[in-house]
């Protein structure tokens, strides 16, 4: 893609230019977490040199200020993925605090026993743990979405997985293991076709696809900061209006409240009511500043260009004979999780990192997925805005090493 700034994208991110063993570094683990603009590291650290205060607490001059900057963070999510209100943008600490928050609360407000939760195969365990905890705490039982041998969700066994008793889905937006991106607003109208709310995961998702909210439909949306190039322990749950309403308040502290007295405590209103305690505001600031950054550049090239690398990559990687590639679906972003036959995974990722290529190994959080397949783990190659087709060459050259050091 000729008018991709990609040089000078890779110098915004100055983790990049380092040489591990001796070797230029190819960061190929950017699902796992995303490395950070210069604008973004220099925006927190001028929070913490020249702004920090408290938010929403204090009169002072800089805590307005930084309250000011705070509000303004939630206005630039709410912006990038398309919510009608700010108040339906909720700072948590990542997805699996935005997850959990709604799993618990719905498990409060709304199930019985006897009630059913539908997830799927390809989860996160951030995506099945918490819906089972609170499936157990409640009597309530949880159906799983199959999956082709391609890595697609089977929707004809959706279909057939609802029940008078069903009370929400949860499903992945894009797969963290597979790449699959599923066809998130047709299983969002599957679910309101039953009168079913539903949850998506993002985590995998916000930072390849284009996301707005209103157009999917989908009830609630969740994302973590640091996967989309922001700082870590910053998060994003984005809800309807009416479930945020609805749902009790996940955790007790400070900014939740209206009025606490020892009789009784009445709660603030949206979004605060499920922000509790001092939150990770630096984090949110931080985040909203490398969303501006991914805008800067124009969301719709970045896309693009990583589905020219994947596209590259696929082909690739095809030429090795003996790579074995889970997730072939048609539609598919720039994650690559295979198998070299009769290497270990863990092996494959040690000597690959040697030559500088850094990928991650393992069971991804998604054991029940590799139970699926029969496997104990993957490499997994996932690749973002920075990388190269030079590193994807790389990455090449190191597996045929790996292939020719085990033989
Ligand atoms: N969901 C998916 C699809 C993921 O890939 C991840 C992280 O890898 C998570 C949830 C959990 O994200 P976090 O650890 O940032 O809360």
């Amino acid at each position: 893609m000729n008018d991709f700034p990609i040089e000078q994208i890779r110098k915004d991110f100055p983790i990049l230019d380092q040489l591990v063993y001796g070797k230029p570094l190819a960061y190929l683990d950017n699902g796992a977490t995303t490395q950070k603009p210069l604008r973004m590291i220099e925006a927190v650290n001028r929070l913490h040199r020249e702004q920090n205060a408290s938010v929403h607490r204090s009169v002072s001059f800089l805590s307005d200020k930084i309250t000011q900057a705070y509000e303004e963070a939630r206005t630039t999510v709410q912006k990038f993925i398309g919510a009608s209100k700010s108040l339906q943008i909720i700072f948590t600490s990542g997805t699996t605090g935005s997850i959990n928050l709604v799993a618990f609360s719905f498990g409060e407000g709304i199930l019985e026993p006897g009630d059913e939760i539908i997830i799927s195969t390809m989860e996160h365990h951030s995506n099945i743990v918490p819906w089972q905890m609170v499936c157990e705490r409640h009597g309530a039982r949880l159906r799983i979405i199959p999956i082709t041998d391609e890595g697609d969700l089977d929707l004809d066994a959706y279909q057939n997985l609802f029940s008078d008793r069903t009370r929400m889905v949860a499903v992945t937006h894009v797969s963290n293991v597979l790449g699959t991106i599923n066809p998130v607003k047709e299983i969002v109208q599957i679910a309101h076709s039953h009168r079913v709310p539903i949850l998506l995961d993002g985590a995998q998702g916000v930072q390849h696809e284009p996301v707005n909210v209103v157009d999917l439909d989908c009830d609630f949306y969740v994302f973590s900061g640091h996967k989309i190039y922001g700082p870590t322990g910053i998060g994003i749950l984005y809800g309807k209006e009416e479930w945020l309403e609805r749902l009790p308040p996940y955790q007790g502290g400070g900014d939740m409240i209206d009025r606490v007295t020892f009789e009784k405590t009445t709660y603030n209103g949206l979004p605060f009511k499920f922000e509790a305690g001092t939150t990770n505001f630096i984090g949110a600031i931080g985040l909203a500043e490398s969303l501006n950054y991914l805008t800067g550049i124009g969301l719709d090239k970045i896309i693009r260009y990583e589905h020219e690398l994947r596209d590259y990559a696929t082909q690739k990687l095809s030429g090795i004979k003996q790579l074995r590639m889970y997730g072939t679906s048609a539609e598919k972003a720039a994650i690559f999780s295979f198998v070299l036959e009769g290497i270990h995974p863990f092996d494959t990722g040690m000597i690959i990192d040697k030559f500088g290529v850094a990928v991650r190994t393992g069971t991804h959080c998604t054991m029940p997925l590799m139970q699926r397949f029969g496997i104990e783990g993957t490499v997994r190659a996932s690749l973002c805005l920075y990388n190269t087709t030079d590193e994807i060459d790389r990455l090449h050259d190191a597996l045929n090493s790996v292939i020719d050091l085990m033989a």
